[in-house]
């Protein structure tokens, strides 16, 4: 079991009891301890050293309080820096527009995107009432067209078909059309997934917002992905203008650090985390909750 920060934090500074301010000399161990505490919990090294700057600078000629240790004093420095960082409070999805509300889901494949569509169908119909379209834009695999129809059907949601012979673009416009028609409320375009970052994928997915405009832009990504989570945010992030994140599988051993890194390269809120297979396993994304699991 790894120690909590506080108690790494206390372990490396108690030689400073009774020093009344945080000092350039009296934070280096412990800031060592933060860092280490921070790449243990899979933040990505460039964030990390962002992060740590960003707390120094905050912490140095900082009074450590009458009660508090300076080791106290400091764990609250890096706990204002995180919340700073992750965002005071949960943000949810914006619907505010003309129906249908149209949400575009971005990330690589296997990221849990087509899930994520049942989990937000079913969110938006059981906690809003949302009437929801779905619809899927992977003309690659026609199994990922098969798995959404299926994902609907358990989400309660109506499944607007396609086939790989159509292009994306057209079966979306095809989907608003049907939407607006029919008086959806929300309408969810599940996307091809890229393997890796990839120019012509990226180009289609750009193309296919431009086209659309959707009023969300969620950006799909898996927190086992760890360290590397970082470089497919900065990828997506510079392609398409996106306008939240869901962070899935956090269920899973993953310590959570993903969340700060993408947060930080992208700068936008992370709206759900996916926290199951089921559709059930979504959660609004809570960045203080987040910001102790990271720090442990
Ligand atoms: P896509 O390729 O991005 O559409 O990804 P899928 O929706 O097909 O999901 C890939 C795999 O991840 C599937 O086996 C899902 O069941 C699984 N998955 C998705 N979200 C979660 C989650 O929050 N937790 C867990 N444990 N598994 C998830």
């Amino acid at each position: 079991m790894l120690d909590n920060l506080t108690q790494r934090l206390a372990r490396v500074m108690k030689t400073l009891k009774g020093e009344a301010r945080l000092t350039e000399s009296n934070i280096a161990d412990a800031l060592r301890e933060v860092r280490l505490a921070l790449l243990e919990a899979d933040v990505a090294l460039p964030v990390v050293k962002d992060f740590i700057a960003a707390v120094k600078e905050q912490a140095v000629g900082e009074e450590v309080l009458g009660s508090l240790t300076p080791g106290q004093a400091l764990v609250g420095v890096v706990h204002r820096e995180m919340t700073k960082v992750m965002g005071e409070a949960n943000v949810g999805l914006n619907l505010a527009t003309q129906p249908p509300a149209v949400i575009l889901m971005a990330g690589l494949q296997g990221a849990g995107k087509t899930t994520t569509v049942g989990k937000l169908a079913k969110f938006l119909k059981d906690t809003q009432k949302k009437k929801v379209l779905v619809v899927s834009c992977d003309v690659y695999r026609p199994a990922a067209i098969e798995q959404l129809k299926t994902v609907a059907g358990q989400a309660g949601a109506e499944f607007f078909p396609s086939t790989t012979a159509d292009k994306p673009v057209d079966i979306a416009r095809a989907a608003v059309d049907w939407a607006k028609r029919h008086y959806h409320d929300v309408l969810l375009i599940d996307t091809a997934g890229r393997l890796a970052i990839d120019e012509a994928m990226m180009q289609e997915i750009a193309e296919l917002h431009a086209a659309i405009k959707p009023i969300e832009t969620l950006f799909v990504v898996d927190a086992m992905l760890g360290q590397d989570a970082v470089n497919t945010a900065k990828a997506f992030n510079d392609a398409l203008p996106l306008t939240g994140v869901i962070l899935t599988k956090l269920d899973g051993d993953a310590r959570g650090g993903a969340a700060l890194s993408v947060r930080h390269v992208t700068g936008k809120p992370l709206k759900f985390a996916g926290v199951g297979e089921k559709l059930s396993g979504l959660e609004p994304f809570h960045p203080e909750r987040m910001a102790s699991r990271i720090l442990g």
